[in-house]
């Protein structure tokens, strides 16, 4: 089979939107490209004194509602049309969590996992070397992605810093507490992906209180999101699972005991008192809410029919293929797309720029209460367009992302 090119995907999604809404056809043409890119090589002296050059790029999508956000991946398989497709990717969902920013994504095709952490340093602060100029904290602002994380953002803020010759804690987002990092950030993502929730389940006349969930994944987002279902909603979570198998539990889960298990034994696998359970069964279970929190691409067009959960809240990013879409819509389940559903993590990311800027830093509560704003807000337009439009929520999700985007363009006079 071949694979799918994502920024080909990317283009299709917005072809769909742009006829459903009729989208003007300049506006639709330059959506459908990246407005600038940057294609670095980074020339790293290796441990043992070898000279090897990494390819790496910095993607700007669309800044037409502000300065371009969006990540940065380490990994062996990037590819620019990835990091495009990423790219657009987050201008949609800044745009959909009307957050004043545009979308950008950055890479370096590289393993972090054959690297050693000294080599990591030199690249990361090679590549901010490389697209310094291209970035700012007024410009565009990267976090972190796949291999990516608070580390290698503090050794990118201080090279960047060193360049400016003043601290600039506000180029980059995903910091860690001590330099300029946000309370809130390490469950924001499952946190925002439950206000969602909730809001799903008033829609779909469910009592979280009583609710039963399934989560496949249990590593930042799934850990979290189980945690936060239980002692937030007082949900039952019935099953929870990692790449080594899942397990199920009739009477329910602590999910903070599940997670010190799989920090003892390196999975959820084999807890105490719960049944063994494959991935796939998983996600067919008779449950209330599902919450796919791993990987791309498990509900197909082969499951979507044996999928009973009144709710697929998608926390990964996408889990489910368009041709399940079809399917989930058709039988009623309420899914909650990707890029509304996990968009907590770039909503504190917007945050930690914002505490940066005013050197004023809020309190884990603060955090809290305007995530649960924002994010609430965004459900509601979705909601609201998918009624207006009689389209699914992803396609909703779509609608009122391009609208406030193309907006922007014609109300600054490019089109
Ligand atoms: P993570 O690496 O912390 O955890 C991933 C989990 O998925 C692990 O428990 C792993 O064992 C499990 N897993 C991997 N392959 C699996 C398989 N084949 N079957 C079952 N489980 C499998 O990653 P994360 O940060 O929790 O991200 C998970 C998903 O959420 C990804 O799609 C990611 O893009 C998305 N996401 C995460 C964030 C965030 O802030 N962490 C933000 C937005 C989107």
């Amino acid at each position: 089979m071949t694979k799918l090119n994502p920024f080909e995907v990317v283009q299709k999604q917005l072809d769909k939107c742009a006829k459903i809404i009729k989208l003007d056809s300049n506006v639709h043409e330059i959506l459908r490209v990246p407005m600038r890119e940057l294609h670095v090589s980074l020339p790293i002296r290796m441990d043992d004194g070898s000279i090897k050059v990494f390819q790496g790029f910095r993607v700007q999508y669309n800044d037409a509602r502000g300065p371009t956000k969006g990540g940065i991946r380490f990994h062996p398989d990037e590819t620019i049309d990835t990091v495009r497709a990423l790219a657009a990717w987050m201008t949609w969902k800044c745009a959909l969590l009307d957050l004043p920013l545009g979308g950008a994504k950055g890479g370096v095709i590289c393993n972090p996992k054959q690297m050693s952490q000294g080599e990591l340093e030199r690249l990361s602060r090679a590549y901010i070397n490389q697209v310094g100029q291209f970035i700012g904290p007024d410009k565009d602002i990267p976090a972190p992605d796949v291999y990516t994380n608070p580390q290698v953002m503090a050794w990118m803020m201080d090279e960047y810093s060193k360049i400016a010759g003043k601290n600039r804690f506000g180029v980059v987002t995903g910091k860690p507490l001590g330099v300029g990092g946000s309370a809130g950030r390490g469950d924001a993502t499952a946190r925002g992906g439950l206000h969602t929730v909730r809001e799903a389940a008033k829609v779909c006349g469910i009592d979280l209180k009583k609710a039963t969930i399934a989560v496949q994944g249990y590593g930042n987002a799934g850990y979290y999101a189980a945690y936060l279902a239980k002692t937030l909603f007082g949900s039952k979570i019935v099953a929870v699972s990692d790449t080594k198998g899942g397990i199920f539990s009739k009477g329910g889960l602590d999910p903070e005991a599940v997670r010190e298990h799989k920090a003892k034994t390196g999975s959820v696998i084999n807890f105490p008192n719960t049944k063994p359970i494959s991935n796939e069964k998983l996600l067919e279970l008779e449950v209330d809410i599902l919450i796919p929190a791993a990987l791309e691409n498990v509900i197909t067009g082969k499951n979507a029919p044996n999928i009973k959960a009144k709710i697929v809240a998608e926390l990964a990013n996408g889990p489910t293929t368009p041709e399940a879409d079809d399917i989930l819509y058709k039988n009623g389940v309420h899914v909650i797309p990707d890029f509304l559903c996990n968009a907590g993590g770039v909503t504190v990311s917007y945050f930690e720029m914002v505490q940066n800027f005013y050197m004023y830093y809020w309190s884990e509560k603060e955090v809290h209460e305007r995530l649960k704003n924002k994010i609430t807000a965004a459900y509601s337009s979705v909601l609201k367009a998918s009624k207006e439009y009689n389209v699914n929520m992803r396609q909703a999700a779509y609608i009122v992302a391009v609208k406030r985007v193309a907006e922007a363009m014609k109300i600054r006079g490019w089109i």
